[in-house]
């Protein structure tokens, strides 16, 4: 029996072996010629994948939230106005690190766990005060809410605030046009819907966030993060010259620019289409098993991964029970309900295989742990999705 489980979990997600592949190439130097030519094609790519043709793309080590560092370092002058959209967990991240660099932070937040705030409510903040910035968390990854960024981003450029979008759970999977909707910084990370090991803060910065950065008045308060270090950089490798500020990790790179191609290749309108295709199927499966989502409405439901409630008498125990099954999904994040619901991750190269698996591992675990229900139901559910000629 094959023993590898199928992680669907919110990142790091599965990835292809190609991707794999390039992960276990003999390292070369950062400098050679090939691997000059896949990072300045990595750079290239990232602004198709973002639909940012205007866009200064940033590939520096580091985890999404050295990418949320990068994004307030490089923006966030001390006493700068900030309005963090809070949805959940990395809402409260983004407003601590904007603080870190001297903001002055407002939030609007959702008035349940489940919720977005209304976008009148972030209207009306913008209106009360001069907001350099604002940012929003498009799929909070401890709630799988969706923020609406597309309006959103309309109404901050309406009052003239930057418009900074964490899409660390979003990027590759959620449908995002960066440079359509008015989004001047989105940022992500390689393990999610990027498809690549975990170690890449992936930043695409418009224009009118490189001007903003143009005119700071005092450096940037953090060395690593800083973009006079880094533009030069991204700028030699996109002319296909050799330069160095801090070693970049090789092998990641050439699995990022494998996996960009991929992504590519499929068409991001297609991968979107995929995305909210399976996640439909996916949640149809759970409400036909009776399980409840976070989500308050369907509007505000991710596409890149689910969040459910266990039901009345389950609890963390079935998650080793359907890992048992052969599936890997992930536990509750946000502190105040952590042990009230767990998450399933369905971003990047999932397949419909994948959903059809996964339901299969919930149900055998849900009937492990003593639920009641037909075993079947949830999986006919996801099949009858699947079966719509599309
Ligand atoms: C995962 C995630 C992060 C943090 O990324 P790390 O790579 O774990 O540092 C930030 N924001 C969102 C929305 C995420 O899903």
């Amino acid at each position: 029996m094959k023993d590898r489980k199928l992680l669907m979990i919110p990142g790091p997600v599965e990835f292809t072996p190609e991707v794999i592949r390039a992960m276990g190439m003999f390292t070369t130097s950062h400098v050679a010629p090939d691997f000059i030519e896949v990072f300045g094609q990595a750079l290239e790519r990232l602004r198709e994948v973002f639909l940012c043709p205007q866009g200064q793309p940033f590939v520096i080590a580091g985890s999404g939230t050295l990418a949320m560092d990068i994004a307030a370092a490089n923006l966030i002058e001390p006493g700068d106005k900030a309005l963090v959209v809070n949805t959940g967990y990395f809402g409260d991240r983004f407003a601590a690190i904007l603080e870190r660099y001297g903001a002055e932070v407002t939030q609007v937040k959702a008035p349940a766990i489940g919720d977005a705030p209304p976008l009148d409510e972030v209207e009306a903040a913008l209106q009360s005060g001069s907001y350099k910035l604002m940012t929003i968390t498009h799929v909070d990854t401890s709630t799988a809410v969706k923020a609406d960024v597309k309006g959103l981003a309309a109404v901050g450029r309406r009052y003239g605030a930057l418009v900074v979008v964490d899409g660390v759970c979003a990027v590759a999977g959620e449908e995002m046009r960066q440079e359509e909707w008015g989004i001047d910084l989105a940022l992500t990370a390689s393990q999610k819907a990027i498809c690549v090991p975990p170690g890449l803060a992936l930043v695409v910065a418009g224009p009118r966030a490189m001007e903003a950065f143009r005119k700071r008045q005092t450096p940037v308060g953090n060395y690593y993060a800083d973009w006079n270090n880094w533009l030069p950089i991204m700028e030699a490798y996109e002319a296909r010259q050799p330069s160095y500020f801090g070693t970049p990790p090789v092998n990641l790179i050439w699995a990022l620019n494998v996996s960009l191609g991929q992504i590519l290749d499929e068409g991001m309108e297609a991968r979107f289409a995929r995305h909210r295709r399976l996640s439909r199927a996916f949640k149809a499966a759970v409400a036909a098993l009776g399980l409840k989502q976070l989500p308050l409405s369907a509007d505000k439901e991710a596409t890149t991964l689910t969040a459910i409630y266990y039901p009345a008498g389950v609890d963390r125990t079935v998650l080793g029970y359907i890992k048992e099954a052969g599936v890997i999904v992930a536990g509750g994040l946000h502190p105040a309900i952590k042990a009230q619901y767990f998450r399933v991750g369905h971003m990047g190269v999932v397949s419909a295989a994948d959903i059809l698996t996964t339901v299969g591992a919930i149900e055998q675990g849900l009937a492990r742990a003593g639920y009641q229900f037909e075993p079947g139901t949830g999986l006919a559910a996801a099949q009858a999705v699947l079966c719509e000629s599309s």
